[in-house]
């Protein structure tokens, strides 16, 4: 399966795919790709969807649903 990685390029207004795609760590622990624009050169850098970003809306809602949970105890 060939993999692609297309990214936002904000001077493009559109998206591109990466040239020398890497997958980076960001400050908040989530993982994303950064590669450059083909185009333009730009950096540009995709945030790896889907799971982190519901890990990190499940666990807030999950404390939140124990925290009601242990008061109603
Ligand atoms: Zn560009």
């Amino acid at each position: 399966m060939a993999e692609t990685h297309k990214a936002y390029c904000v001077k493009d207004r559109e998206m591109v795919e990466m040239k020398d795609p890497h997958e980076i760590t960001m400050k908040n622990g989530r993982k994303a790709m950064q590669g450059a624009c083909p185009k333009c050169g730009t950096k540009v850098t995709r945030i790896m969807g889907g799971s982190g970003a519901a890990t990190a809306d499940s666990a807030a809602g999950g404390a939140a649903s124990s925290a009601s949970k242990a008061k109603t105890k």
